[in-house]
């Protein structure tokens, strides 16, 4: 709670993880010894949010529950919900699972290095102007090609931000833009922002993140993913 505003978020880990070739999936691998989805829910837990929606793949409810909610004791985790087949279908479907609030914050489990002070200052943000998400500067140039590989234009980087999540909203403006993007059957949304965007005339505001907010996606990513952990361990201890 800040400011008398009820702060609720939606970690999403109902995806299949294909892309990262293991039988085990990837919300569940484990980075020393934990669950990749134990670090955002911590995260979440030790931060000023109220309550915790997490969305898993359908069938998969109680092993959550049984496995990281209470093995980790995870008591800001109120409901675990079915998530659908794509990003945003598992969005709306956190979406009503949340009873009312004031502000929803959307994060990828597979995100497990945000910290309680970012998502504090996420939901500051919020409060003040209803609609953040997180993003760091882009560090590469960035080219614009068309069909045949053609580059056409090349943006000034210093405009050019890669987005992250956590992505916060107030709650019933974003319920009523994921309404209007699923009933128009909107396409090629990639972020929640983008669905903001396209209903909602206020805009949203870019809030500084880390490097170190990676997403686990590759095999590759697990070897970056503990040598963030390690480098996070040595700076707390
Ligand atoms: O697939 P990708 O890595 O972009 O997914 C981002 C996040 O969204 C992951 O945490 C994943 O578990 C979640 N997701 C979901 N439901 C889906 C697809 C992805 O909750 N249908």
């Amino acid at each position: 709670m800040i400011e008398n505003k009820k702060i609720t978020a939606i970690v999403l880990a109902g995806g299949k993880g294909k892309r990262m070739n293991s039988d085990v999936r990837k919300q569940y691998l484990k980075l020393q010894d934990k669950p990749i989805l134990f670090y955002a829910l911590d995260a979440f837990e030790k931060s000023c949010v109220d309550e915790i929606v997490l969305v898993v793949p359908q069938g998969e409810e109680e092993y959550c529950r049984k496995e990281i909610v209470d093995f980790y004791h995870l008591k800001k985790v109120t409901k675990i919900t079915p998530g659908g087949k794509e990003r945003y279908d598992s969005v709306y479907q956190g979406l009503q699972a949340v009873e009312e609030t004031d502000i929803v914050m959307i994060h990828d489990g597979a995100r497990p290095f945000l910290t309680p002070q970012l998502i504090d200052k996420a939901a500051q943000k919020t409060i003040e102007c209803k609609a953040c998400v997180v993003g760091v500067k882009a560090k590469d140039t960035i080219k614009i090609v068309n069909e045949k590989n053609c580059v056409i234009d090349t943006p000034d980087r210093n405009m050019l931000w890669q987005v992250q999540t956590p992505q916060s909203f107030s709650f019933h403006e974003i319920c009523k833009a994921y309404e209007y993007v699923l009933k128009h059957e909107i396409k090629n949304i990639t972020d929640d922002a983008m669905v903001w965007e396209s209903y909602c005339h206020i805009p949203v505001m870019m809030l500084e993140g880390s490097y170190q907010n990676i997403k686990i996606t590759t095999e590759e990513d697990m070897i970056f993913g503990a040598a963030i952990l390690n480098s996070l361990n040595c700076k707390n201890n």
